[in-house]
């Protein structure tokens, strides 16, 4: 039923803070998903991992899963285990034992316990149960997008237009779920209440209505546009303010452009990635942009001007005299922008000297006598 984290990380159970998080490091090294994409069981794995060093990588989440187990390997002994002073004990809260006092306990109760909830859920194999359970409305999710722009827009920043898939709420039912001309009616088994009492060995417990799941209200005839789900995948336009400079992969986070929250919660945000299509001209280090430019022979070997690409057009670079070939040239803050500040990143120019293929007798002639000097 329940997981053993110690089990998970492979580690004793007087293990010290310094082995758990050596063998948690060690182990997640060899299922991360970055290095393992694609790979389900990895992920699963991963996630396990994470979980247990969640608990035991934490001193007092430690020390609340090691009572915990222990009062579970003993059997749900009949009251007595304190939950950290909110003096509520297992029994009560599942049920299940003898000798109860009659009390109510609330699984709302249960979030109040400092991060408790959430390892007793964990810990009961049953996380999903309980948050799919809650009533309470809940923020949407995050949904993850993708953009792609110009080396250009890149530089220069702006608005960018884009069309993304997400759910929206069910225009035919207002996000209701209930078909238009209809309306959700209170729920017969909760009497509209959202929560049933059961009794079980002399003491209620009280927790989310199975039937509307806690909401109160069921829906009787569905609405056909969304099958009563209240919401429906949309294709929506989405304007988004891209910083001059952005990076290729950077993720630019739209509050409130997420999935809509359930029961009546705030949306989710959207996250999106921004890709940067390649210039060919334009090499990208942070702020600073490589290019490549052709010069004569007499020019490298006399100075002069040539005209060099820039992200804002074209520039005139100063070649100086005795410029070798390969030898690299700075244009200052003729770069990227470096986003928030803008202060603009540096234009390093790498010279290439092209020598003449075919010289003409006179050329030749002219040549040697420079290099008898
Ligand atoms: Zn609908
Ligand atoms: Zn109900």
């Amino acid at each position: 039923m329940e997981k053993d984290y110690y089990k998970i990380l492979g580690v004793s159970r007087n293990a010290s803070a310094d082995e758990i998080k050596k063998a948690y490091r060690k182990l997640a090294k060899g299922c991360h998903p970055d290095t393992h994409p694609g790979d389900s069981r990895a992920e699963e794995q991963f996630k396990e991992i994470s979980q247990a060093y969640d608990v035991l990588g934490d001193e007092k989440k430690r020390k609340q899963y090691d009572q915990m187990k222990s009062a579970f390997s003993q059997g749900f002994r009949p009251g007595g285990f304190d939950f950290g002073g909110a003096g509520i004990d297992l029994n009560d809260l599942f049920g299940r034992g003898g000798g109860g006092r009659g009390r109510q306990v609330h699984y709302e109760d249960l979030g109040g316990l400092g991060g408790l909830g959430d390892i007793f859920s964990r810990f009961m194999d049953q996380g999903s149960h309980f948050r799919q359970a809650r009533a309470a409305p809940r923020q949407g999710r995050d949904i993850s997008s993708a953009v792609t722009i110009s080396f250009d827009q890149a530089m220069k920043g702006g608005k960018v237009r884009l069309t993304v898939q997400r759910s929206e709420s069910c225009p035919e039912c207002s996000g209701s779920g209930a078909a238009p001309g209809s309306s959700p009616q209170p729920c017969t088994q909760c009497g509209g209440s959202g929560t049933v009492t059961m009794t079980q060995g002399g003491f209620g417990i009280s927790r989310p209505c199975p039937r509307c799941y806690g909401k109160g209200m069921v829906i009787t005839e569905t609405c056909p546009g969304c099958r009563g789900r209240g919401s429906a995948p949309a294709r929506k336009k989405v304007s988004v303010k891209i910083p001059p400079g952005v990076a290729p992969g950077t993720k630019i986070r739209l509050p409130g452009q997420g999935e809509p929250g359930p029961g009546g919660g705030p949306p989710g945000d959207m996250i999106l990635e921004v890709a940067v299509r390649a210039d060919p001209r334009f090499t990208r280090k942070g702020a600073d942009l490589q290019t490549r430019v052709r010069v004569d022979m007499v020019t490298a070997v006399l100075g002069g001007r040539v005209t060099v690409p820039t992200p804002d057009g074209e520039a005139s670079l100063k070649v100086p005299p005795g410029t070798q070939p390969g030898a690299v040239l700075r244009l200052r803050r003729q770069g990227a922008p470096r986003p928030g500040t803008g202060r603009r990143g540096d234009l390093l120019v790498t010279v290439e000297v092209d020598i003449p293929r075919k010289l003409s007798q006179r050329q030749k002639e002219l040549l040697r006598q420079l290099e008898k000097k």
